[in-house]
Formats: C-alpha cells, structure tokens, sequence
C-alpha cells in the first residue's frame, strides 16, 4: 500500500525536488527561477533604490574631489560623466519605479552597467598619467559595488566586470602609462574579480538556498501530515476565495466528502498504523481522480476527505465520485469487520451548486455533509449526488425546502 507521490508533502513539492537535486548553476528550474527573480527583486526594491542613490552620491562626490583636489584631472573624457555614468544612473532608479517590471529593470541593467563601467575606465585610463594610480581604486570599488549592489544576477555581474577587465586591459595598451603600473593594476582588478565573484556566488547560493526551504516549509505547512493531502486550514481559505470567485464569475461548483466507511471498526480490528496506512491509500485515489489543475483535495478531519472543484459540471463531479468509489475498492484492503463488504470502501456525498452571495461556503460544506449523511443511510459504498439545485434550497440555508 503506497502513497501517490503527487500528494506527497515533500517529494511532490518543486522547492523541495530544487533542493534535493542542488543548482550548482545558481539557476532553478521551469517556474522557480521566474519566481524567485521577481521576489527578489520586489523584495529588495527599497534597498536597491538606496544604492542606486548611494552610486549617485559617490559619484557626485568623486567628481567633487576631482574638482577641489586634483584639478579636474579626468582630462578630456570628463565628459562621461555627465553623458554616460550620471544618466544611466538617473535611467535605472526611474525604471525600479515602473511596478512589476523586474524583466524590463533586469534588461536595462544589463546594457547600462557595462557601458557605465567602460566610461568609468575611461576616465581612470583617460586621466594624466600622475592621475591614473590616484584614481584607479575607484575601479575597485565599482567592481565590489556591480557584484553587490546594482540588482544584477551572477552572471549579469560577472559578464559586466569581465567587460570592464577587458576594456581596461585593451585601453591600458592604447594609452600613455607605463606597462608595469598598469599591469599591475589589471592584476589588482583580477583578482578583485575573483574574491567579488566568489562571495557573490556563495552569497546567492545561500540566498537561493533559504528562499527554497521557507517555500518548501510554506508547502509543508499547508499540507496534513499523514496523508499529504492539503489541511483543513488550507481547505478552509481555499473554499472561501473560490466561493468569492465563483460567485463573481458565476461559476458553477461541486463538493464531493468522502468518508471511509467502518473505519472504527477497521481500526479496532486490524489497529491504528494500519488504519494509518489506509488513510494514505484512500488519499491517494483521490489525488489520482482528481486530476484537472484546479480540483482541489483535502482532508477535512478524521477520515473524512473533501474534493473542491471548481467550474465543473454535476456529470464530472458525479464521474469523480463513482472512480474514487472504484479506487478504494479495488486497493482491497481487507475489511472483514464491514457489514456491507469484504474491502475497504467509502461512501461519497456530492453537492453541486452555482454560488450566489448571501449564501456562504459554510452551507455549501453543509450542503455536501447531507449529502453523505444519504449515502450512509442508504447503505455505505455508494455515491449520492444531492439532487436539489441551488434554487429550490431556503434561503440563507442550504437544507431542502421540503426536506
Ligand atoms: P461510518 O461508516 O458511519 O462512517 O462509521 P465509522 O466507524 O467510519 O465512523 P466513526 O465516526 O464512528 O469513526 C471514525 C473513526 O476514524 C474513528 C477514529 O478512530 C478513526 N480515525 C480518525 N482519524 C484517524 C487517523 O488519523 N488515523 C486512524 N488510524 N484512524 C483515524
Ligand atoms: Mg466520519
Ligand atoms: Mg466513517
């Protein structure tokens, strides 16, 4: 008697598989990466705005200092700053004010921070020669500042300061400073490279890391236990937001509870565990029947189990309970305290209506409760579909006018 996986709390879930597998890539798969990009940044947009304006105020205060200290050494490509490096700063906080567009921001952030950091080369390259060494711990800091602190991803950032290695190496060759200053300096930015990369890959690692296990333990939260079916708790916000949908869209809804049959007896005689295990098995069919993306399974309490479906048709959640019906029984798990089998069986309650508001979810519940109370009483094992459409029930109530 095994579970389904599908229903499984931890291996059914795409945060925990992500985990198990590992992402030596820093990427995850299908919908997570997506997911995950766009919490990010959504998340770390105020923060992001701040360096971006922390970016603004240093350089305004480099181009300050150049004025008062060196004398506006930048020389002849101190134009940049105005035409390249201040605008595409001033370019990429207005974007972070469009709202959800993490796409569009990641895209401008990509083209503009490398050709920020090749102006900024230029500037260092471009300045006299004595201004070349004063200056050039500006590129380190911006290297540092593009790994952390700009919103780029790994391999955004890395791509980014490669460019700039290279553009400050191939400059370095074009100009008038001598080779062993500037190779040094291509070597200190190297290897700033390297210790940049490697803690932003550790830190995104772990970022990653923690983001999967708090979504991997919100899945577990709403799940039950034993059969990894979703809990009563999730059941209960479930029901009320597709109830509130259902009744703007006019959307039509079913409600199958299914109830093991002489489960008291079955655990009196054949003992908890493996009344245990045939909880599972029974949320297992269930989780196999109910198979459209938004059919919705449940264990409502014992070994009572609810099926929410939405916009669905009373033949298909009819269909769905005459399956789970079969399902159970031909698990034959031996019941040989039942008086109406051999097996284990269930007996299904089905209530169909087409939400309107004054009536709650609560009734709706209640509706599929009596339900099952007929199939108990006409015998066990059995489906019984109530019948009486939403319009003939009493208002405010769900019962039968004349019932
Ligand atoms: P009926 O056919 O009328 O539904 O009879 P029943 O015996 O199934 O119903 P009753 O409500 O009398 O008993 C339900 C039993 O379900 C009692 C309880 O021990 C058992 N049960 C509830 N939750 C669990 C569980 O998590 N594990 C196990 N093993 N048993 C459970
Ligand atoms: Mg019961
Ligand atoms: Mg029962």
């Amino acid at each position: 008697m095994t579970t389904d996986p599908r229903i499984d709390p931890v291996r059914s879930s795409p945060a925990a598989e992500q985990l198990q597998r590992g992402f030596p890539w820093l990427r995850f798969e299908g919908q997570l990466e997506t997911q995950f990009r766009r919490e990010q940044y959504e998340h770390g947009l105020v923060h992001l705005r701040l360096n971006i304006v922390l970016a603004l105020g240093l350089v305004l205060a480099f181009i300050a200092m150049d004025r008062l200290v060196l004398a506006a050494s930048a020389g002849h490509v101190a134009w940049l700053r105005y035409a390249v490096i201040l605008p595409s700063l001033v370019l990429c906080l207005a974007v972070t004010f469009i709202p959800h567009r993490w796409h569009l921001f990641q895209w401008v952030v990509n083209v503009l921070a490398p050709l920020v950091l090749v102006a900024i080369v230029a500037q260092v390259l471009g300045a006299p020669a004595s201004g070349s060494a004063t200056i050039f711990p500006v590129l380190v800091l911006v290297t540092i500042f593009i790994y952390f602190l700009v919103g780029l991803s790994f391999y955004g950032a890395v791509r980014t300061n490669l460019i700039g290695l290279a553009a400050f190496v191939i400059g370095a060759a074009m100009v008038d400073i001598p080779a062993e200053q500037t190779s040094y300096q291509a070597m200190v930015l190297f290897f700033g490279n390297l210790v940049g990369a490697t803690v932003a890959y550790n830190l995104q690692n772990a970022r990653r890391t923690g983001w999967l296990e708090a979504m991997m333990l919100a899945e577990m939260a709403e799940r039950d236990g034993l059969t990894g079916t979703y809990n009563r708790r999730r059941l209960d916000g479930h029901l009320r937001r597709a109830w509130q949908q259902g009744i703007r869209e006019q959307c039509p809804m079913a409600l199958l509870m299914i109830d093991i049959d002489f489960f008291k007896a079955y655990n009196d005689r054949y003992g908890h565990q493996a009344g245990d295990e045939a909880l599972k098995a029974v949320a297992g069919v269930l989780a196999r029947a109910a198979r459209r993306p938004l059919d919705f399974v449940a264990r409502y309490g014992g070994e009572e189990f609810l099926v929410v479906l939405y916009d669905t048709t009373r033949e298909y959640a009819a269909e769905l309970a005459k399956k789970t019906l079969e399902g159970v029984a031909d698990l034959r798990i031996p019941h040989a305290a039942s008086s109406i089998s051999r097996v284990l069986t269930v007996s299904v309650g089905v209530a169909c209506v087409v939400p309107v508001s004054g009536r709650s979810a609560d009734g709706f519940v209640q509706l599929a409760d009596e339900a099952l109370y007929a199939a108990k009483n006409t015998g066990r094992n059995c489906v019984h579909v109530m019948e009486s459409e939403y319009a003939q029930l009493r208002t405010g109530s769900f019962r039968v006018a004349n019932g």
